[in-house]
């Protein structure tokens, strides 16, 4: 064996610090919500030609499909639980609902279910590694509490039950640049608390506000630290009943006069549905998101930050809109609630391409605070998957985990203190499966869906008549919740469903 002169060690730390230094780079974290993966045009282009097995929604997002041509673009990502307040809870810590603090969406009746003040988050970490932190847009991952800076001792609103949050700097995690609200839909008349807790009205479509918001932060940022910008757009989020209220004529334009058996492309979709007309706003407020994003990613360029920038574009989950007959726009495994857009851009260090990868909502954090050098904190249960997206590795996960909470039973008081674990399911290369019980805990359904031969998941698989392919989901599902100490796991619904299979 060489014997290394002791010096050495010392030497190689002084010319490590000697060495000019490389700004760790910036990230960009744009995630419009219920913003389905379907919902961009170039899926349809024959670049992807492949990629998906359904067809692309008939939506204008020029910007996004040249956006997609220099980004890893992943078909298969999904929302581990689809809904707003579990996934930014997932989003930021890395852990899952049970452990994070939000197991459904965070409202004045739920007191409990809120972000946990002592969870380590992603701005966390990155402000303490030097980055400067700004979060714009709907945050919706704290409970409301009566902290109305301009009405100590009252929620923000009158409403009942209460929704929207104010969230006081001790709460911020790391974020030092503040624009947000908890939630509230009304595009065109939002409303934000500032770093300093001042709120603002300033009635002004919520996208193209937040875009001005997020290019005022480029532009007065910090300079001699790197940064990561959130930018949560509550649209194309519902309502999406009228055009004068819930969108912009501009790009209502592009949908208004096309009947509806043009708009609707799934064959899973029920356009007799009283909320069949919703697809134009919707499709509406995609167009906005496409445009607006565009913006900012112009602001990057014009200050010549785009190479050293890593881009996302993602949402929180997905939109239904009337496929299934359902009136649940998101919380179900269908692919158009679970499956959501997630592209990355990293120029000069992620090649651009198509990946199938099945990342996980908690897999964000450790993935991108790999990709910038920085620590992965213990508490984080998702997958580091950053060699994956460089190319360096084909280590990735054969299953993705599914979770659907709902509400327990009431207090006294009409408080939910707990949630019932009604669905768990997985999704693989291939297939789709849920188990869903009752609330006596007894099995009440099971559905597996053949993704490939059957994208729209119109025809359930009755898992009788395959045994070696449920037995082979199953053990999957099994491993997936064991893996994330899950409730099905610790009190032992799934051995009890599994006896009585
Ligand atoms: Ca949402």
């Amino acid at each position: 064996m060489r014997k290394e002169p002791f010096i050495l060690p010392a030497l190689s730390l002084l010319a490590a610090s000697c060495a000019p230094k490389v700004q760790q780079p910036n990230i960009l974290y744009v995630f419009p919500d219920q913003f389905r993966n379907s919902a961009m045009a170039f899926w349809n282009d024959p670049a992807f030609e492949g990629a998906q097995r359904w067809q692309a929604d008939p939506v204008v997002t020029p910007r996004l499909d040249a956006f997609a041509g220099e980004s890893l673009v992943l078909s298969r990502a999904v929302s581990t639980c689809p809904l707003s307040s579990p996934y930014r809870g997932m989003f930021l810590t890395g852990m899952y609902p049970e452990r994070n603090g939000v197991i459904s969406n965070c409202m004045a009746e739920r007191p409990d279910n809120t972000l946990r003040e002592d969870a380590v988050c992603i701005s966390d970490v990155l402000s303490a590694t030097g980055y400067q932190c700004a979060y714009i847009g709907k945050l919706h991952a704290e409970v409301p509490m009566k902290n109305d800076p301009a009405h100590p001792g009252h929620f923000v609103s009158e409403r009942r039950p209460e929704w929207d949050a104010y969230t006081p700097p001790e709460r911020r995690h790391g974020f030092s640049w503040w624009y947000s609200y908890g939630t509230f839909d009304e595009h065109h008349n939002p409303h934000y608390w500032d770093t300093e807790g001042v709120r603002h009205d300033p009635h002004e479509f919520s996208v193209t506000h937040e875009t001005g918001k997020a290019i005022e932060f480029l532009r007065k940022r910090d300079r001699r630290r790197p940064f990561f910008l959130c930018v949560a757009y509550n649209p194309p989020h519902s309502p999406y009943q009228h055009p004068g209220t819930d969108c912009l004529e501009e790009d209502y334009a592009h949908y208004r006069d096309l009947p509806l058996s043009r708009l609707y492309v799934r064959e899973n979709a029920d356009t007799t549905m009283a909320k069949a007309p919703s697809i134009r706003p919707y499709f509406s407020n995609v167009t906005s998101v496409d445009r607006h994003f565009g913006m900012i990613l112009d602001e990057l360029q014009r200050q010549g930050l785009d190479r050293n920038t890593i881009v996302v574009f993602t949402s929180d989950h997905g939109e239904t809109m009337c496929s299934h007959g359902t009136a649940d726009p998101k919380n179900s495994i269908w692919t158009e609630s679970f499956n959501v857009p997630f592209l990355l851009r990293y120029p000069g260090r992620i090649a651009p391409r198509v990946d199938s990868l099945l990342l996980s909502s908690v897999d964000i954090m450790p993935t991108l605070l790999s990709l910038v050098g920085a620590k992965i904190p213990p508490s984080v249960e998702g997958k580091d998957l950053s060699d994956v997206f460089l190319g360096r590795s084909e280590v990735r996960p054969e299953a993705a985990l599914y979770l659907r909470n709902v509400n327990g039973e009431a207090d006294p008081d009409g408080l939910y203190r707990h949630f019932f674990g009604v669905a768990r399911g997985i999704r693989t290369a291939r297939y789709t499966m849920e188990v869903a019980i009752r609330r006596d805990g007894g099995l009440d359904s099971i559905q597996i869906y053949d993704d490939w031969l059957d994208p729209y998941q119109l025809h359930n698989i009755d898992y009788r008549e395959v045994p070696e392919l449920f037995a082979s989901l199953a053990a999957q599902l099994s491993a997936l919740l064991e893996e994330s100490n899950d409730s099905w796991y610790r009190d032992g619904t799934w051995d009890k469903i599994w006896k009585q299979i």
